[in-house]
């Protein structure tokens, strides 16, 4: 029996080098190679990084190595007496590639909500799910700064599942950092990323500029931003669209196909379908699943087999109240505030929650006689660019919202707010009105400035629609603050704060289990991801009291490796 170990440098630019003798032949690039695997001799190799006995038939090696006469990238297939064990770790994969099995990793959203990036290695192909930003406090936001766990310019294509930005938000680096890959993305997805992608790399660009401003006060050196529109403009460049229900072949190793995750406009659980020496693995990723019976967009689609699951359990513990309606919650809200002649400050998230209030908000005057004659500002350059979209892609509402015959993203009174001129109106009038303004967890944007002018006026109401990630702004005024800092100040926060949870884009407990449960058979795992910790764990432990196996990954570390 043979005998081989691989060892790799801890330099970027050495390469792997295998020890042995009696390997039999190498087979390279179609041709039998008559040399013996330390071929890949690289110079100055050290330190064993992991090894494990696997036998395996076959394997494959794709190596950057500069080979005489030959300094592009070659393809090694390699067969050694029937026999290999070795495996190299993922942390050198931008220079040498292994096809034994199937490695899966999270880069991002194992043990917290933000951050998604799913590394699939199948075969000799190397892909993302997603590439999106950590959000929330400057610990999380910090890890985008990092230099990704894998080489941009080894990643083969990437499929994404939706548009917010913690799905799509490091796009723009990827590109930045040498990504030439197809992004795939259904279509009404393939619209939204442009503009969320170009909205993402203002702020960064915005936020770099005041930041270096303050450097420069400090005597500090100045830093570039995180990726600018020219990185975004790269990284739109690379979209192509795909449509639900519809399998698409990218190679000999992997299919996939996008189902509907009823989560917002576009999103899609992504079914993809592995092969490797003959066998199929059907991995699911269910992206975020949204909440049955919701307007404008479909339910979730129920699939029914998959051998591994990856899905999401932001609300993993917890069941949205549904006592009362959230259309009837909005109202008592809007009245209240009525009645104390204030605004009605709504942080939004520019997708899918603006447009599913403004639907309400449409239906609620044509139903309700008694709605209060107020403006409703959509002060958000981005969302207004948004509600454009979903203008553009009626196909894929749902029944009740194909069968209106108004128009629900336009009513009388609803004010567009473009301009920051127009915004400042706003804060000038004293009349009560409803103002629905970005950014959704109000870590930025110009529901910041509402704020300054109004947080600490008892006739003022906050309400919020959506997830605030812990450190965020929006966290701190939802756990009860009494006052808070911001923009240099300190405001005493004497408006009311209501929330209503029901308005979430997420599915709640009950809702993942119906998902999942939906399955024919078991999956043989379930991956809990995009929940924070204790969350994730909880579900954990509900599936495994179901006959589950369910794990929570850690993230950057291998959680299939067949
Ligand atoms: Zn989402």
């Amino acid at each position: 029996m043979s005998k081989l170990s691989i060892t790799v440098n801890q330099q970027r630019d050495t390469l792997c080098r295998a020890e042995g003798s009696s390997f039999g032949k190498v087979q390279m690039q179609g041709m039998l190679h008559p040399a013996p695997f330390n071929f890949f001799h690289g110079p100055a190799a050290v330190g064993t990084c992991y090894q494990k006995a696997h036998p395996v038939h076959r394997a494959g090696i794709n190596c950057l190595h500069n080979i005489p006469g030959n300094g592009r990238r070659s393809t090694y297939v390699i067969s050694i007496n029937n026999y290999l064990h070795y495996r190299i770790p993922l942390a050198f994969y931008s220079r040498c590639r292994h096809s034994i099995g199937m490695n899966i990793t999270c880069h991002g959203a194992a043990r917290e909500v933000t951050g998604s990036c799913h590394q699939v290695q199948i075969g000799t192909t190397n892909f993302l799910i997603d590439c999106g930003m950590f959000q929330g406090g400057k610990d999380l936001v910090r890890l985008n700064y990092q230099e990704f766990a894998f080489d941009p310019k080894e990643i083969d294509f990437l499929i994404c599942t939706h548009a917010h930005i913690d799905h799509c938000g490091l796009m723009p680096k990827l590109a930045k950092k040498g990504f030439k890959g197809k992004i795939y993305a259904t279509p009404a997805t393939a619209d939204l990323l442009p503009i969320m992608m170009a909205d993402a790399a203002f702020i960064q660009e915005k936020d770099t500029e005041h930041e270096n401003k303050r450097r420069l006060r400090k005597g500090e050196e100045p830093r570039d931003p995180l990726y600018t529109r020219e990185d975004a403009d790269k990284a739109s460049k690379l979209i192509e669209p795909i449509d639900y229900r519809q399998t698409h072949q990218i190679n000999s190793n992997v299919t996939f196909r996008f189902q509907d995750a009823g989560h917002v406009i576009g999103s899609a659980i992504i079914e993809l379908f592995l092969t490797e020496n003959g066998r199929e693995t059907k991995v699911v990723f269910s992206g975020d699943l949204g909440q049955w019976d919701v307007p404008i967009i479909e339910d979730p689609t129920l699939i029914l087999e998959a051998d591994y699951v990856f899905m999401e359990t932001t609300y993993g513990d917890k069941l949205h109240k549904k006592t009362m309606p959230r259309k009837k919650a909005l109202f008592e809200i809007i009245k209240h505030t009525y009645n104390k002649g204030g605004k009605l400050l709504i942080p939004s998230f520019a997708l899918e929650r603006t447009q599913e209030l403004l639907y309400l908000l449409s239906e609620l005057q044509t139903e309700e006689a008694d709605f209060p004659k107020m403006k409703v500002y959509l002060d958000s350059p981005l969302a207004i660019k948004i509600t454009q979209v979903f203008r553009n892609h009626p196909e894929i509402y749902d029944e009740d919202t194909k069968a209106r015959s108004d128009k629900p993203f336009n009513f009388p009174g609803l004010v567009l707010s473009e301009t920051v001129a127009k915004s400042m109106e706003i804060n000038a009038s004293k009349e009560p009105c409803i103002v629905i303004a970005g950014s959704g967890m109000c870590t930025a944007g110009r529901i910041r400035h509402h704020f300054k002018h109004g947080i600490w006026d008892p006739k003022t109401t906050i309400l919020f629609v959506g997830y605030q990630a812990p450190g965020t702004l929006g966290r701190v005024i939802l756990d009860g603050a009494k006052e808070i800092r911001m923009m240099g100040l300190t405001l005493a926060v004497k408006a009311d704060v209501e929330r209503i949870g029901a308005f979430s884009a997420h599915g709640d407990r009950d809702d993942l289990l119906r998902w999942l449960e939906a399955f024919k058979q078991k999956p043989k795992r379930v991956f809990l991801v995009h929940g924070e910790k204790e969350v994730s764990e909880s579900f954990a432990g509900l599936l495994k009291s179901r006959g589950y196996d369910a794990v929570v990954p850690e993230i950057n570390k291998p959680v299939i490796s067949e």
